[in-house]
């Protein structure tokens, strides 16, 4: 069973874009949120092999140095054609610089280099590992993800990271022209919630297995 969570906890990211919508998430549930950016922690890295252990590691770093419950999201995206590249990789491709738009293309780049001059495979998904780990070592991770196709060139100046090259299936936009509320928010439907992004469809469990609304 996951552990109720209540009062304060430590969102371990320094991702501006991450800590917006977990903070957009949370926000029903009458949780406190300081990032770890803010705290000025440390960065962990990240030498886990999957999404999971990646979060596991940052959430766990987070609560260890902090004495509050951590919640974090190891994302990626995943190209069919790539073998599920960047996936692990994702925030790498960018580089230290943080050079999305470099990334982007270079999935592209990647894309058309495998695909011969045929239309390449553009299916591709994003997924999310949430982990809330608590200062006693205690665990619990929910995961989400959404399918879709990359799309080039990239469209929309919301959101972050490869928002604008991910065109999620049912949608004629990218993640990056989609409002937040139309990515990430929550929609309730005959008492059953639905989200679409990968984030928040992870939520949607963690809110299930720990959350109460305020
Ligand atoms: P992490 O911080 O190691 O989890 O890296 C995740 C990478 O995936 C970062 O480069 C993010 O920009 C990217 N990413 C994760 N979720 C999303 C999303 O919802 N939209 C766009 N990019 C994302």
């Amino acid at each position: 069973m996951a552990r109720p969570l209540t009062g304060k906890v430590v969102i371990a990211t320094h991702n501006a874009g991450k800590l917006r919508e977990m903070r957009d998430l949370l926000a029903p549930y009458g949780i406190t949120a300081v990032s770890a950016g803010e705290l000025g922690l440390p960065v962990p890295d990240e030498t886990g092999h999957m999404f999971a252990a990646n979060a596991a590691i940052k959430a766990h770093a987070a609560a260890k140095a902090t004495g509050l419950p951590a919640i974090s999201d190891d994302s990626g995206l995943c190209v069919e054609a790539l073998d599920g590249a960047p996936g692990l990789f994702t925030a790498d491709w960018a580089g230290p610089t943080k050079d999305f738009p470099a990334a982007m293309g270079r999935v592209e780049q990647e894309l058309q280099k495998r695909s011969d001059g045929m239309e390449p495979n553009r299916r591709a998904h994003f997924v999310s590992a949430l982990v809330v780990a608590w200062p006693d070592g205690h665990e619990d991770l929910f995961e989400g993800r959404v399918h879709g196709k990359v799309v080039w060139p990239p469209r929309g100046e919301k959101g972050f990271g490869y928002d604008p090259m991910f065109q999620p299936d049912g949608f004629e936009q990218t993640f990056g022209q989609l409002t937040a509320e139309e990515k990430h928010g929550i929609v309730w439907t005959d008492g059953v919630a639905k989200a679409l992004s990968h984030r928040a469809r992870a939520f949607l469990r963690l809110a299930e297995g720990c959350l109460r609304r305020a």
